[in-house]
């Protein structure tokens, strides 16, 4: 092998018994388990929506963001169900540039993946002790879940995880919600497989253990969008598209079929004004047809402090340093217009 051992992290135990959770933080992740769950298996009808920035960059600014998000969850309380996006690592299309908080816990420093995993673990833990909410991140390293089960509401496997083995076993082993993202190419028949792989039992290798996990019957779709091979990037939130996904749930043994459309990455050609758009015109499909509202259980949308994006060191509080964000008075805005037609 060419590589230098850096340092030995601690283990996910090691790390928990450090930074516990109280017994009032265990009993709001639990009963939040339970009403989203409600949602994945259509007994509750309200939506889900994860919503934040593309990368939880620092931790000033997303309690910032996050303590508005409280706010608003309280006055759409009946209609929707907020979940924090908190994303600490970061897929990157080359392997090039900021690779989230997990990586990098000062963006203008070195790596430090052991500080990195303290940071993280911090961040999420705030967004819970401090404003009732159970979050969600991206699960890019299957292996490093552990670090944040006990605080995290939903996963994402990434456009560029979702063919992976090791992704679709360790979601079968998961007990809250994982949205399969559609892979950067658009074959739907990859997203469908991760979701057949995840609601099945597996045993396989998890940390150095061999295990068997359950099932997991809440693993569902994320829609995209997705980039032809040219690299032009193309929707797949419309109608027809919604549709189709509907048809190859019926013709499918999943259950709960459920999607959640990403309005931003290929979806809006990130051009992130456009969520607003894409949010509505999914309600509008909703609203058609009553096989779609069933199946779609919320969106995902990017959203930060400040519209748009700034350089990986640029100096913007509350500016995302990934992907372009909608700002907080827009988002402010539409989440109450989601509300208002639901
Ligand atoms: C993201 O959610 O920021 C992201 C990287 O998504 P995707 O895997 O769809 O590209
Ligand atoms: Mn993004």
């Amino acid at each position: 092998m060419n590589m230098q051992f850096i340092g030995k992290l601690p283990i996910p135990q090691e790390i928990k018994a450090q930074y516990p959770l109280s017994e009032d933080a265990v009993d709001i992740k639990l009963s939040r388990d339970k009403e989203i769950r409600k949602i994945f298996t259509g007994e509750d009808d309200r939506m889900v929506l994860v919503i934040g920035p593309c990368s939880a960059d620092r931790e000033d600014a997303v309690l910032a963001y996050i303590e508005k998000l409280r706010t608003v969850q309280d006055q759409v309380a009946d209609k929707l169900l907020i979940i924090p996006r908190i994303y600490t690592n970061k897929p990157r299309t080359t392997g090039d540039g900021y690779k989230g908080m997990l990586h990098y816990p000062d963006p203008n420093e070195k790596p430090n993946l052991i500080k990195g995993v303290i940071a993280i673990r911090k961040m999420h833990m705030k967004a819970l002790t401090e404003y009732g909410m159970t979050s969600a991140d991206e699960m890019l390293y299957p292996e490093n879940h552990r670090y944040l089960n006990d605080l995290l509401a939903y996963v994402a496997v990434g456009a560029r995880s979702v063919e992976d083995q090791q992704h679709r076993l360790t979601a079968s082993g998961l007990a809250i919600p994982v949205g399969m993202k559609n892979p950067t190419s658009g074959d739907l028949s990859v997203m469908m497989n991760a979701i057949h792989a995840a609601q099945h039992s597996h045993t396989f290798c998890y940390r150095n253990w061999e295990v068997k996990s359950a099932g997991n019957p809440y693993t569902h779709a994320i829609l995209r969008g997705y980039v032809d091979q040219n690299g032009k990037s193309y929707p797949n939130y419309h109608y027809e598209d919604l549709v189709r996904l509907w048809d190859m749930y019926k013709g499918s043994n999943l259950v709960n079929p459920g999607v959640i459309v990403d309005t931003n990455h290929s979806n809006s050609g990130k051009q992130y004004l456009e969520q607003i758009r894409i949010t509505k015109e999914v309600l509008h499909s909703c609203r058609y047809n009553p096989d779609i509202r069933k199946m779609v259980k919320g969106f995902m949308i990017e959203s930060y402090l400040v519209d748009g994006a700034q350089k990986v060191d640029g100096d913007v509080f509350g500016q995302s340093i990934t992907d372009p964000c909608l700002g907080w008075e827009k988002t402010e805005r539409l989440i109450f217009d989601i509300a208002d037609v639901l």
